[in-house]
């Protein structure tokens, strides 16, 4: 049994092919079929975490309920 062999291609490189459903690496040609079709996934999934927290003072208030036990 052989390992797979492991590769990688970086966000801002990748083009899906929905011609084919393969991703590559060249922005102008699918690797697997030669489409020009290509979607630039970089575009789609790249994100950056922007935290949009508000500050405390206009948080709403946090709601308590205090419940009393009851000793026979
Ligand atoms: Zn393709």
């Amino acid at each position: 049994m052989t390992a797979p062999m492991l590769q990688h291609i970086p966000l801002k490189s990748a083009y899906l092919c929905p011609d084919c459903n393969s991703i590559g690496n060249c922005a102008v040609r699918c690797p697997a079929c030669a489409s020009e079709v290509l979607l630039g996934l970089s575009a789609v999934l790249d994100r950056e975490v922007v935290a949009e927290r508000k500050p405390i003072a206009q948080m709403p208030p946090i709601a308590y309920t205090h419940y009393t036990a009851m000793v026979a």
